[in-house]
């Protein structure tokens, strides 16, 4: 059976033939999509020396403690006045400095007398105290924010001080979910004889939404050959990048989803991961004139197929588009952890800062039955217990992915 990382490795490597175009879009409307383009600086930043404070702008001379006040420069005033190193303007944050001011004197540190500015006892001045320098911050044509950077507001700020009204980015993937079973009802109903209702269309949409790429639900569909055939068929013929599917890949009498998918002409490049949950992962390629599609079948079970989403689908995502993943974590153990065989296990926990130890410290989250979904919704990380361990320690640092 193939390991998480020669599995991660295949799959990685399928993921270089899937193909984006580069579109544009508003600046407004590209939160967490993936720049396609480095934004450069068109100006300064800042664009002139201006102040950090509310105070006074003085010419810093040491032996000189108070000053005549002859004016006042509010932000954007685009003021003419000039001073010497006898006088001073009141100056507010953002503004220009006037010509000769190289030093501000915060407010708090003069006491005011009709004209004169008087530095108050005790207070100290250095030369070009409060003062933001002409492209301190950001110089004119240098790089603002990075191609393949997943915009966020921080980065939006930045790319909106720089003017840049509309940016290019990559096209999000296709990505289409399809779920299987015969004991699948809609959520809107009250299961009943047996049934249970269909989360994982839920799940795998928003966590599809959740990386900014571009979900398209094909509902779900009985463990029938003829009926499953059929849907595949139609989601295949469609421009997807990449298919989901859920259920039915297992060793049961109804897992009909392997053979279906080498019926409909899809190749199947391995099943099985030596990992838990999410063992009977199976991936294929289905191959097109156009453009080919990944398709990942993962377990019904809504805890296994999330597992199967975050670590072969969502992180093989952000490797494609070169974003830098760093949702990994080491935190402390609180509790020891066993288990019987050697596939790696992704544990449903829980991390805490623990402000005293300046650590994280991490324990599992319920029960890691593969149905236990209140564990899952309750964790906020995954934590790795390696394949070759059977023993983790209370006190031992492992390994944790943010969730
Ligand atoms: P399977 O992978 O088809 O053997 O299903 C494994 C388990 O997951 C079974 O208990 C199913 O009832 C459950 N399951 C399958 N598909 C879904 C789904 N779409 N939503 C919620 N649970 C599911
Ligand atoms: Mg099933």
């Amino acid at each position: 059976m193939l390991s998480y990382d020669e599995a991660y490795n295949i799959i990685r490597n399928n993921f270089s033939f899937l193909k984006t175009e580069i579109i544009e879009v508003g600046l407004l409307n590209s939160l967490n999509h993936i720049l396609a383009e480095d934004i450069i600086a068109d100006i300064n930043m800042p664009p002139f020396d201006n102040s950090s404070m509310d105070g006074y702008a003085v010419m810093f001379n040491p032996e000189i403690m108070q000053w005549n006040l002859i004016g006042e420069i509010p932000a954007g005033a685009n003021s003419k006045v000039s001073i010497n190193d006898n006088s001073t303007v009141e100056i507010m944050t953002g503004a220009r400095l006037p010509a000769g001011a190289d030093t501000i004197i915060p407010l708090e540190d003069v006491a005011v007398e009709k004209n004169l500015i008087k530095l108050k006892d005790g207070a100290k001045i250095s030369k070009g105290q409060y003062v933001r320098r002409t492209g301190e911050d950001l110089k004119l044509n240098s790089i603002a924010v990075h191609k393949y950077t997943m915009l966020r507001p921080k980065n939006i700020s930045l790319a909106a001080a720089c003017g840049a009204s509309k940016v290019k980015v990559f096209s999000p993937f296709k990505m289409g979910i399809l779920a299987t079973g015969d004991e699948l009802v809609d959520i809107n109903e009250k299961p009943e004889n047996d049934s249970i209702r269909a989360s994982n269309n839920y799940s795998l949409f928003t966590a599809i939404k959740d990386i900014n790429m571009l979900p398209v639900d094909f509902g779900f569909v009985n463990d029938k050959p003829e009926f499953i055939n059929e849907k595949l068929k139609s989601a295949l013929g469609t421009n997807l990048d990449i298919l989901i599917t859920t259920g039915g890949v297992s060793v049961g009498k109804y897992d009909y989803l392997r053979n279906i998918l080498e019926e409909v002409g899809a190749k199947i490049i391995f099943w099985k991961v030596n990992i838990k949950p999410g063992k009977p992962l199976l991936f294929c390629v289905y191959e097109k004139k156009e453009k080919s599609i990944l398709i990942f079948g993962l377990p019904g079970n809504p805890v296994s197929a999330l597992v199967g989403f975050n670590l072969f689908i969502k992180r093989n995502i952000f490797d494609y588009f070169n974003i830098k993943q760093d949702d990994t974590f080491r935190a402390v153990l609180s509790e020891d952890l066993h288990k019987d065989d050697s596939r790696r296990h992704l544990v449903w926990a829980f991390a805490k800062y623990e402000k005293e130890k300046g650590t994280y410290s991490v324990r599992k989250s319920g029960r890691q039955s593969s149905g236990n979904m209140a564990g899952m919704s309750n964790a906020n990380c995954l934590l790795i217990f390696e394949e070759e361990k059977d023993t983790l320690h209370k006190g031992e640092m492992v390994q944790c992915i943010r969730l």
